[in-house]
């Protein structure tokens, strides 16, 4: 029986912890760390994960603004709003919420994106340096796995991670971090021959996929410490990746969905907050 990876209670900690160090920053400055959020047309998801960013803000003592463009917005408008973003000196940290609709490109927006406010880490400065294993400002969900492997002691050098999913917000990052901490890391995705057995060979198994349940016990090495990224909307029913009822008795620890790695993304997110807001205030 696996012992469960608790990313809700380790959230709980961090934002505590957090809470707490924004007091005493707060007290040295006399300014607030703050985050804005640009949410661009009326996607339903987005909106309720930009009031969690907002909740979690609030509750840690980080000023959040939520800056709302209509769907139709034009190119001009956005590339508008984050110059003056950028330029805000009461704004330290600024996340672009996506998806953002069709008519306007993704990436060219994100990297318009001060690389010094940039709390998503997805600005090709800030790829760029975890790519060549300086990180600074790194997306919140791989950083968040990281933290949970932390938290419960669990060894990452020497050992053979595979990551399930090549995504630029997940699976890539995620290599990276467990690269700089010394894993051995295999990357698989769709085009990868022999999948299951590539993820029998793993220590560490990182499940990134979108696929719910894909994960079974067939895919797992005896021991194996398994983190199911996954969230899929199944029948209004949140789930992995990893089928946990039949992973959960050969693993020697897997994070639960949910409860595991969803909770450690906003943590993250306040932490990068405050990773800016010290850099600008030169400490
Ligand atoms: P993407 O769709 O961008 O990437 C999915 C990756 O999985 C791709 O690299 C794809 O391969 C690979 N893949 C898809 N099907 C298979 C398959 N059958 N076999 C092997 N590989 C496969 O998703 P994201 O990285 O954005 O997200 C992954 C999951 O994590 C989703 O469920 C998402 O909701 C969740 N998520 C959770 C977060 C959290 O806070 N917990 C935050 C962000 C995401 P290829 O590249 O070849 O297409």
């Amino acid at each position: 029986m696996a012992n469960i990876i608790d990313g809700k209670a380790t959230a709980a900690s961090l934002r505590e912890r957090m809470k707490i160090e924004v007091e005493d920053l707060v007290s040295r400055h006399g300014v607030k760390p703050s985050l804005a959020v640009i949410l661009v047309g009326d996607n339903a998801a987005s909106e309720s994960y930009v009031k969690g960013k907002e909740a979690a803000c609030k509750k840690a003592g980080i000023e959040s603004t939520v800056v709302k463009l209509p769907a139709d917005c034009a190119a001009a408008d956005l590339e508008a709003c984050i110059d003056a973003l950028n330029a805000d000196e009461t704004v330290h940290g600024i996340l672009l919420q996506l998806p953002i609709p069709k008519h306007l490109n993704a990436d060219h927006f994100i990297n318009k994106i001060r690389s010094d406010k940039d709390v998503d880490g997805f600005t090709e400065a800030n790829v760029a340096k975890l790519t060549i294993g300086k990180p600074h400002l790194v997306p919140c969900t791989p950083l968040g796995v990281m933290r949970l492997l932390t938290q419960y002691s669990l060894p990452v050098s020497g050992k053979h991670a595979v990551v399930v999913g090549r995504s630029q917000i997940v699976g890539r990052p995620m290599a990276s971090l467990l690269l700089k901490d010394n894993a051995t890391v295999t990357i698989c995705h769709s085009k990868t021959a022999d999948l299951k057995g590539m993820c029998k060979t793993a220590d560490i198994l990182i499940a990134a996929i979108g696929v719910p349940g894909m994960i079974d016990a067939s895919y797992v090495k005896e021991g194996a410490v398994v983190i199911d990224v996954g969230i899929s909307k199944v029948d209004g029913i949140i789930k992995g990746d990893v089928d946990f009822a039949s992973v959960e008795p050969i693993a020697s620890w897997i994070t639960p969905v949910p409860g595991g790695v969803g909770p450690m993304t906003i943590a993250c997110l306040l932490e990068n907050t405050l990773l800016c807001y010290r850099k600008f205030m030169g400490e």
